[in-house]
């Protein structure tokens, strides 16, 4: 797919949308609370205190849907995204990946089950800088097996996807902060995903570059579940549908 199949395509008129009852469920939360610093949860802080960063959210998100995630900071945007990620366990209820339960399943499972369903991008990038553009975007490919020609061809398609064709092979310190960014969005589709989870994705761009970046969420979420989490309103304005978070509860979801 070239970059200028994917302009006309995030300039055509509005996604065709069909009713999201028969799309099928990506994501589900169902009373999810986590406290982070208590016994038993993961990704504790140095401190002893115990925070509930998120308190019995239940959501679902289908697939085709771009869902943004707004609040304060500290509100839990980037809990949810994480436990939808099977970053982190929560502390108790229950999340879905295409209907597998994430709980109770080892590390190694969850890794698995990350790798194959969810691409994740990152306000900060998270790109490695030793690596060209094409490694860093091949990376997620090297657990499957597929061969090394086919990991490099598959990541040269994404990069002239995101209109990098002239960039594959440029190391993260030679690039702007969009082009790092447009990166990180190859990265995570590589592996052809169901969910994309994006936190804070344009938070260290200006306001052209992140419009861009924008673009190509959309385009992306034809297919897939889109979780975005922003205080930017542009970004919230790309969204289907807007969930509001105030300390770690949702007070409002625009479903
Ligand atoms: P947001 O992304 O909306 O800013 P977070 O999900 O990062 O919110 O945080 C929710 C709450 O959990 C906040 O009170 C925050 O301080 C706390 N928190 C986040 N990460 C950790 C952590 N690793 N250890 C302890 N507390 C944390
Ligand atoms: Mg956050």
């Amino acid at each position: 797919m070239s970059k200028h199949t994917l302009q006309q395509d995030a300039h055509s008129t509005d996604r065709p949308r069909t009713d999201e009852a028969e799309l099928p469920t990506v994501v589900r939360l169902a009373g999810v609370t986590h406290e982070y610093g208590s016994s038993g949860a993961r990704g504790v802080s140095g401190s002893d205190r115990a925070v509930t960063a998120l308190e019995d959210v239940s959501l679902d998100v289908h697939a085709g849907e771009i869902v943004g995630f707004e609040g304060p900071s500290g509100s839990g945007k980037s809990t949810i995204l994480h436990a939808v990620s099977g970053l982190l366990v929560p502390s108790s209820g229950t999340v879905e990946l295409l209907g597998t339960p994430l709980e109770g399943r080892s590390n190694r499972q969850r890794t698995r089950l990350r790798r194959e369903h969810v691409g994740i991008v990152f306000q900060r990038f998270h790109l490695l800088p030793s690596l060209s553009a094409r490694a860093n975007v091949a990376l997620p490919l090297v657990q499957t097996g597929l061969p090394r020609t086919a990991r490099r061809e598959r990541a040269e398609t994404l990069l002239e996807r995101v209109g990098l064709a002239e960039r594959i092979t440029h190391l993260p310190g030679e690039l702007s902060g969009g082009e790092r960014q447009r990166v990180a969005i190859a990265r995570a589709l590589v592996t052809d995903p169901d969910v994309i989870v994006a936190d804070e994705p344009t938070g260290e761009l200006d306001t052209e570059t992140g419009a861009d970046v924008l673009e190509l969420l959309t385009d992306i979420g034809r297919d897939r579940a889109v979780l975005v989490a922003s205080h930017d309103e542009p970004t919230l304005a790309v969204a289907d549908r807007v969930i509001t978070l105030r300390d770690g509860r949702v007070v409002s979801d625009g479903s």
